[in-house]
């Protein structure tokens, strides 16, 4: 089956009952029991499995080509998960401008329970290489990166993961199954915010993970079920039905992006812009080698904290709101916002500016969207 395909049919099969072309949303904690332990396809309890939370799941597994998906309550109870496939006195190589949330559960949580990290640039294979200690047992990254939109070549870093005995996560957020197949390169585990593009809709908090062996299947498995930070089955739901415009949502938000990425390499006001269409020759490439698409985030620095702010409040189609990959076009300053929970210090010398703005094409007009751009950095 060819992707967009997949979007619509993949890891389902129609309701036995009715023939529902939908999977019925199963609002249930617990299933009646033939005799002692006897279950009906293997459900029991809804923490373990439920049957709207396996449709999700296998039409994940389905789209990144993967063993087993795993749903959970949000992005960070995924991550989270994944990490705790390490034991305590373990540790990560984490890259370094992840996800805030991401380096807050690092630094702050897991850190304290004895999973310690060291951040590297992972556009770096040399730095890679020499953050691994003896007792490294996973390497962690997100491509392209948030907010700076920074590529890191996957297959090195899987190549430099198999080297050293490590497991490869890739968290695929911003890229989504439909452009960036991280399993296909050889990554261990793939994880998402679908909070974000695959969901789409600003309408759920949930992250999802899918697993390539046997024994990482088994131990997410075991995992999701002890720590029980699992998706309802209404939110499954959602998940599936936003999943079948991914594909969509992704070609129009690129197309959209790739004007307005045009339009503001071009504005006095704007001294930098970020997106990976804009990167230097080698990085393009390889950005081009291991994803289909440049999808619809951009960054560009304003200068100032000041001027940011000045921008963002006059916004009259784009949102000014946390989070990203929805329908409508959000705007969000890093520096107050998404990665406030990084030391100020620290983001400057990863790159993010307090004049710096990201953006999360919709799929609004695009016209629409260039005239706001251009009131609102008139006012600056
Ligand atoms: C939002 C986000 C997360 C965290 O996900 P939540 O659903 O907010 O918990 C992790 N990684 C990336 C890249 C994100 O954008």
């Amino acid at each position: 089956m060819k992707k967009m395909t997949k979007m619509i049919h993949g890891g389902q099969t129609v309701d036995e009952l009715t023939g529902a072309v939908n999977p019925p949303i199963y609002q249930t904690s617990t299933y009646k029991q033939d005799g002692l332990g006897v279950l009906r396809n293997g459900y029991e309890y809804s923490r373990s499995k439920n049957p709207t939370r396996t449709a999700l799941e296998g039409l994940i597994a389905d789209l990144e080509e993967g063993q087993a998906g795993f749903a959970f309550g949000s992005g960070m109870a995924a991550v989270t998960a994944v990490a705790m496939l390490v034991d305590s006195g373990d540790h990560i190589v984490v890259g370094s401008d992840v996800y805030g949330g991401t380096f807050r559960v690092f630094t702050q949580v897991l850190d304290r329970i004895g999973i310690h990290s060291t951040f590297v640039d992972t556009r770096d294979e040399n730095a890679v290489k020499q953050a691994i200690q003896d007792n490294t047992k996973m390497l962690y990254l997100e491509t392209p990166t948030n907010p700076l939109l920074n590529v890191t070549n996957i297959k090195a870093m899987v190549n430099i993961a198999k080297e050293n005995h490590l497991i490869s996560v890739v968290d695929n957020t911003f890229m989504t199954p439909y452009f960036q197949n991280p399993l296909k390169l050889g990554a261990d585990i793939v994880l998402h915010s679908a909070t974000k593009y695959i969901g789409g809709h600003s309408d759920v908090v949930a992250g999802l993970v899918v697993t390539n062996k046997v024994d990482l299947t088994e131990r997410i498995e075991f995992t999701q079920n002890s720590t029980g930070g699992v998706l309802g089955p209404q939110d499954s739901y959602l998940l599936v039905r936003g999943i079948k415009t991914l594909a969509i949502r992704m070609e129009q938000t690129e197309k959209s992006s790739l004007k307005i990425v045009d339009y503001l390499a071009n504005h006095e006001k704007v001294t930098k812009v970020y997106h990976p269409s804009l990167l230097d020759q080698e990085s393009k490439a390889i950005h081009e080698a291991q994803a289909s698409g440049y999808g619809g985030m951009i960054s560009f620095d304003v200068g100032s904290s000041e001027n940011a702010k000045k921008l963002v409040e006059h916004f009259e189609v784009f949102t000014l709101a946390e989070s990203l990959g929805a329908v409508e076009s959000l705007v969000c300053v890093p520096s107050e916002m998404t990665h406030a929970s990084i030391p100020r210090e620290r983001r400057l010398e990863i790159g993010i500016t307090d004049g710096l703005v990201r953006i999360s094409v919709g799929i609004e007009d695009v016209e629409d969207l260039l005239n706001d751009l251009e009131q609102a950095l008139n006012t600056i």
